[in-house]
């Protein structure tokens, strides 16, 4: 698998509006895009960090992944992100190398990105997506 750097790393917050004033007024980053994607029932706020990005994650839906994580955890560091040239090919590698998957093959997240997520069974228990543009 070619992974070039970490992405982003994926923040679950009860509330956006109250989340993003930690990140501009005390970190002094801006947030440069909200965006809502449906297939994870969530609304995404984005700060860019560097090369790397903080993805803040408010559920949409208390069924949701979201919704069920800040119920049972309150919220907090939720999952980290790699960038990789071909996420199709590199969740076949990670398949070939024993990896349990969640996603098996690509499907759409936040930015147009292509994502899929590997199982925290085989991740050292940290929920870790892939991400790219392929
Ligand atoms: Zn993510």
């Amino acid at each position: 698998m070619k992974t070039s750097h970490i992405e982003h790393i994926g923040i679950a917050v009860a509330s956006l509006e109250k989340a993003i004033p930690f990140y501009e007024k005390v970190l002094g980053l801006t947030c440069y895009a909200i965006e809502e994607v449906k297939d994870q029932k969530v609304k995404t706020a984005f700060f860019q960090v560097g090369q790397t990005k903080i993805e803040l994650l408010e559920s949409t839906d208390p069924e949701g992944p979201i919704g069920k994580f800040v119920e049972k955890t309150g919220g907090g560091m939720h999952h980290l992100a790699f960038a990789v040239e071909d996420v199709q090919e590199a969740l076949n590698q990670a398949t070939a190398a024993g990896c349990q998957l969640i996603d098996t093959a690509p499907r759409a997240g936040a930015e147009g990105l292509k994502i899929g997520f590997l199982h925290p069974k085989s991740t050292c228990r940290v929920l870790t997506e892939l991400c790219g543009h392929q």
